[in-house]
């Protein structure tokens, strides 16, 4: 099977690094997710990454803390799980990049759109820390910022569930699953799938999105291959 997509923007969430630690890194787990990102990349697909922090620290934790204070402890947590991927990555002999939405310059490169399209081409994958550099917003939305910078195909976003249902799948056995939903619909019904912020900066720059299941890393493989897995968010 070929490539459906070249250009992808993969979401990671911070809680996929930590497997069933549910806390900090899983090595092993980092490393199978990188084996299924490095055979994306043999496949010819260009991959930039964006990861969360949520392994590591959830936005405010102590309910008096500043929260403009709290984000940037959470942006720092991306930036340790940037480096870690990027680090799995180099071991299994795939280049890559970090950049950073804030500079800090002996660690990783600055964000620059340009240069992160040229590593892009040349066969790097990119990783990009920090979120979106500000507080208030989420790695979601970093990734729909970014993927519409690049020009991302599609973000390929990895949930804790495999895709959106009708009902409570965990609860509803029957419940079933929706090949595409509209982001217009993800907005009116409040689903929780993606935050509104990053579903609508989606719709606007026309990036579709798939929500899938890491539980199994090869979906990775899968999901740029096209098969119908997980559920694609469009207009
Ligand atoms: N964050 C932020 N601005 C951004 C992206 C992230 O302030 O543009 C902070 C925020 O505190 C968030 C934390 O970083 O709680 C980790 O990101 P997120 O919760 O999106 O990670 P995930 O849930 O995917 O692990």
């Amino acid at each position: 099977m070929g490539l459906q997509y070249k250009r992808i923007l993969l979401k990671l969430s911070g809680e996929a690094m930590a497997g069933e630690k549910h806390f900090g890194l899983d090595y092993p787990t980092v490393q199978r997710i990188c084996e299924s990102i490095k055979a994306c990349h043999e496949l010819g697909a260009e991959i930039a990454i964006v990861v969360g922090g949520g392994n590591f620290w959830r936005g405010r934790q102590n309910g008096s803390m500043d929260r403009t204070r709290a984000d940037h402890i959470g942006m720092l947590a991306t930036v340790m799980n940037s480096l870690s991927l990027a680090d799995a990555l180099e071991s299994l002999g795939v280049e890559t990049r970090v950049q950073t939405a804030i500079p800090m310059q002996s660690i990783a490169e600055p964000y620059i759109r340009n240069k992160a399209v040229r590593h892009l081409e040349k066969g790097r994958v990119v990783i990009f820390g920090c979120g979106t550099g500000n507080p208030f917003f989420s790695t979601d939305t970093a990734a729909a910022l970014r993927s519409a910078e690049i020009g991302a195909d599609i973000i390929m976003m990895a949930k804790m569930v495999d895709g959106v249902y009708d009902s409570d799948p965990k609860k509803n056995p029957d419940a079933k699953r929706f090949e595409t939903v509209s982001f217009s619909e993800i907005l009116a019904k409040e689903l929780a799938v993606i935050d509104s912020t990053a579903a609508s900066l989606c719709r606007d720059n026309h990036t579709p999105v798939l929500i899938f299941s890491l539980e199994d890393p090869r979906n990775i493989v899968r999901a740029v291959q096209g098969e119908p897995i997980g559920t694609i968010l469009r207009e």
